[in-house]
């Protein structure tokens, strides 16, 4: 047994006061910057009230996001080193091929920089016009991808995943009938895959059951449909499975995933989330005729199939990441840091999606705050307050990202409108945590305050979320003076 193996959080029945020890010691510090009410203000204007447009720098706690963001081991850093720069057949394609190989069990892999262009290779092979994609639930970068091959994406996820409240074990599962009736209505030649996500990001981080992908897998089976995962946080995923499934508990988080993959045709991955990297990603198949569309397609997009727009030194971070995300001991820190700060903050009565997920605590902003109108974008608006109150950046998760129709040009009115706090791996530490609960339960105290949202001042036509600015709708500043 390995001293990961051997780990175990201190036990604490009932509420989680605290979250598990990090298996992990700091190496190395990154110093932020504090700063002032007066400096968050005149920043968040120049930055169009999108806090994705603010300079880092000036954030003090960053959850916009877990993709890259993550902290690198020091195996990684070291595997950099030994990166194998050669254009064609580097050494650290191999080591990668043969980790994803190894853990995801898929035969042919090829690197992508990232996840997106995994998706747009997978798309341009699979996608005609006229296709219709189902997927439990839209991803912004896959369904766009999708969307402009000429598919029209297909939500089958169960209802609940639209429902904050709905506490169950597996709200990222697909709703069978939703997918067998779609089926029967388009005919089974029209769906070039099933799109499935292993967690369900847009639904607050929800997992997939094994005993779902295995219904899913068998339905596409008898209509010949291939199934495609999402596989960004399919370690995650397995955690929640080995936690919450019936019978799954003494398997290992490694054995779960390969579980997983073994009931799809292939994956997408970014790399820049459960695989720890800075940049990178994946895209995996089984079949040899669709690899070799791919390879021939990523020579155009990407570069050559063995480094597909990553550096040597990425693909072996990459490679070591792989190996360290189904370690027991860190997905397990990991999950319960994320449940520590949903905890902290459910028990100051805020609103948010129930059960927490795998990367992230999303607040459901509509509850937050129901004074302002849904076409003034609370979420958005909740973003600006955290930054505002407290230095702390997060994302919206709501109608500003959902975008318009493509047919209708109209507002897409997704029925979650959320911000999302989504935890970078291994980088931020409890009292982070703290500071970021406290925040949000003070601005939850001060709710009142907010009687109008935003309203777009720049709105780019694709994945608009990105480059939006915005202004206050009222005059009066967003909320009154920060407290501290
Ligand atoms: C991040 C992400 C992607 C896209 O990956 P990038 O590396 O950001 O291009 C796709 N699907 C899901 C679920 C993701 O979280």
């Amino acid at each position: 047994m390995s001293v990961s193996d051997s780990f175990e959080p201190p036990a604490e029945p009932g509420a989680r006061l605290r979250h598990p020890a990090e298996p992990w010691r700091v190496k190395s510090v990154e110093p932020l910057r504090l700063t002032s009410p007066q400096e968050r203000r005149d920043a968040l204007e120049q930055a169009g009230y999108n806090v994705g447009l603010l300079p880092a720098d000036l954030v003090y706690i960053d959850l916009y996001t877990d993709s890259g963001t993550s902290a690198m081991s020091d195996r990684q850093w070291a595997a950099v080193m030994l990166g194998d720069e050669s254009y064609a057949g580097s050494r650290s394609f191999y080591r990668l091929e043969a980790a994803v190989r190894r853990y995801y069990g898929y035969e042919h892999v090829i690197p992508a920089h990232q996840g997106r262009a995994a998706e747009n290779i997978l798309s341009r092979i699979l996608i005609r016009p006229g296709h219709q994609v189902p997927g439990n639930m839209y991803f912004t970068t896959t369904r766009t991808h999708q969307e402009l091959n000429g598919a029209v994406f297909h939500d089958i996820v169960v209802d609940e995943a639209h429902d904050p409240a709905a506490d169950l074990p597996f709200k990222g599962n697909v709703d069978l009938g939703k997918l067998e009736r779609l089926i029967d209505k388009v005919g089974a030649e029209q769906i070039p895959y099933v799109s499935l996500a292993a967690t369900v990001n847009m639904a607050g981080g929800q997992p997939i059951s094994l005993a779902n992908m295995a219904d899913v897998r068998e339905l596409t089976r008898r209509h010949r449909i291939p199934v495609i995962l999402d596989a960004a946080r399919a370690v995650e995923n397995a955690w929640f499975i080995k936690q919450r499934e019936p019978g799954r508990g003494e398997e290992t988080v490694a054995e779960i995933l390969r579980e997983m993959c073994a009931l799809t045709d292939g994956a997408t991955m970014s790399a820049k989330k459960d695989s720890f990297a800075n940049i990178g990603g994946w895209l995996a198949v089984r079949d040899p005729q669709l690899a070799e569309k791919a390879r021939n397609l990523v020579v155009v997009y990407e570069g050559l199939h063995t480094y597909g727009g990553m550096a040597g030194r990425d693909l072996e971070a990459v490679a070591q990441g792989i190996e360290e995300s189904v370690r027991e001991d860190g997905i397990r820190t990991r999950i319960e840091q994320v449940a520590y700060l949903g905890d902290r903050i459910a028990a100051a009565g805020v609103p948010m999606v129930r059960p927490v997920g795998g990367h992230a605590v999303f607040l459901d902003a509509r509850a937050f705050l129901p004074a302002v109108p849904p076409e003034e974008f609370p979420a958005q608006t909740l973003t600006c307050a955290l930054y505002l109150d407290a230095g702390i950046r997060s994302t919206e998760r709501g109608a500003v990202s959902a975008g318009r129709d493509p047919d209708t040009g109209e507002n897409r009115c997704p029925r979650l409108e959320l911000v999302r706090l989504t935890i970078p791996r291994r980088v931020y530490t409890q009292s982070h945590m703290d500071v970021v609960a406290d925040s949000v339960a003070r601005l939850h105290a001060r709710r009142g305050e907010f009687a109008s949202g935003v309203s777009f001042t720049h709105e780019p036509a694709t994945l608009r979320f990105f480059q939006s600015r915005f202004r206050p709708v009222a005059s009066a500043p967003l909320f009154g003076p920060a407290a501290r």
